[in-house]
């Protein structure tokens, strides 16, 4: 490791946590890394954890001095021998846990787990060096990657609604620029190397997105009927059975009120209808104490980089419209309200729109 001049040290944190930006902190996490110790791969990870599994989301990566950072994660659930158990324990232990592997050239694995406020496991960091590091120098990695990881979640915690911990809205323009950014440049990797011609558009349709504007059907009624603080209670019962019924790399946002907003990556609209329908049924399905049935209409609109963020909620918004006109507890595409074919419209075709 390199001799460490304490100011270039402090500057480098200054710099590394000035910015807002999740992305940023991480890359600069992976870079002082880097910049402090030779030779060290590293992969930082986020750990999800519920009573029965225990899920590792790669969010930065530093594989030969370069680094690459994944926005919303990359779900991992391989690892070679033995590393996953000892991942176990360094969480279990919160402590550092080394691992010698026959990978690597006889390398070992060093684990360092980082906590936030609620001591849950946040991030995970996982160094791979063909050398061993001596305690010092373990010490500093993971004091930097605490310092980081509470950032991290600093940042993470202004992205959330207080009431149902999803994301909130004002994360919800920022998460549809980024996509659209992404789906423009695979369309136009596409179009500029025609000879992969099928290989191309196999990529970019890996990167479809459908944003689902998601309403509890009748809620008046349940803050009527059990007040304000049941209906507050239903809200996060519901947030949490659509991120039960979503993958990790999906988001979910409390758009307002007991309106919620899905993003969900999908190949074709019928996976997506999966997707959407896997949602409804759950809430549908779940039994909710007091209520009988509680159910919700979604409105869907493919999220395409034609339209800004307006117009494609705005498009959700009319499906959803048409959903509730239509005896609720359904979901519509935005594409499908024209369809002659589609017995609804031709049962409403005269639907307004708002
Ligand atoms: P529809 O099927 O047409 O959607 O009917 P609805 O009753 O769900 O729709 P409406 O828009 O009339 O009512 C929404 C209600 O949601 C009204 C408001 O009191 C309630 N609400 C909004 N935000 C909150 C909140 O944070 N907590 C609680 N408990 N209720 C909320
Ligand atoms: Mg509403
Ligand atoms: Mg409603």
């Amino acid at each position: 490791m390199k001799h460490l001049n304490n100011l270039n040290f402090i500057e480098t944190l200054a710099r590394g946590t000035r910015h807002y930006d999740q992305e940023i902190i991480k890359q600069s996490l992976l870079e002082t890394l880097k910049d402090f110790s030779f030779n060290v791969d590293c992969e930082l990870y986020r750990l999800y954890n519920t009573s029965s599994e225990t899920t590792l989301s790669l969010l930065a990566v530093n594989k030969n001095n370069k680094i690459e950072t994944f926005k919303n994660g990359k779900a991992c659930n391989a690892f070679p021998g033995d590393l996953f158990s000892s991942i176990n324990k360094a969480v279990e232990t919160q402590s550092i846990v080394s691992l010698k592997t026959e990978e690597n050239n006889g390398g070992t694995y060093y684990i360092y787990p980082a906590s936030d406020n609620n001591h849950d496991i946040y991030t995970l960091l996982i160094q791979t060096t063909p050398y061993e590091i001596d305690e010092d120098e373990q010490y500093f990695v993971y004091g930097l990657l605490k310092l980081y990881s509470n950032y991290l979640h600093l940042i993470e915690v202004l992205k959330r609604d207080k009431l149902t911990n999803l994301l909130n809205r004002e994360t919800l323009d920022t998460e549809i620029t980024y996509i659209l950014e992404k789906t423009s440049q695979k369309q136009f990797v596409f179009s500029k190397n025609k000879n992969s011609f099928t290989e191309q558009r196999e990529i970019f349709e890996e990167h479809n997105y459908w944003l689902g504007v998601l309403d509890i059907d009748y809620f008046k009624n349940i803050n009527d009927t059990y007040g304000h603080l049941y209906g507050d209670d239903v809200l996060i019962m519901v947030a949490r059975l659509i991120e039960k019924s979503v993958r990790h790399c999906d988001l979910v946002f409390r758009y307002g009120g007991e309106e919620f907003v899905i993003i969900i990556n999908s190949h074709n609209i019928d996976s997506a209808t999966i997707a959407f329908e896997r949602i409804r049924k759950q809430i549908q399905a779940h039994v909710f104490g007091q209520i009988n049935e509680l159910t919700v209409s979604i409105g869907i609109n493919q999220i395409i980089q034609q339209s800004g963020t307006a117009d494609i909620i705005g498009c959700a918004d009319k499906a959803l419209y048409f959903a509730k006109k239509n005896g609720r507890n359904q979901i519509q595409f935005y594409e499908c309200l024209f369809d002659d074919t589609q017995e609804n419209s031709e049962n409403d075709s005269n639907v307004e729109f708002l």
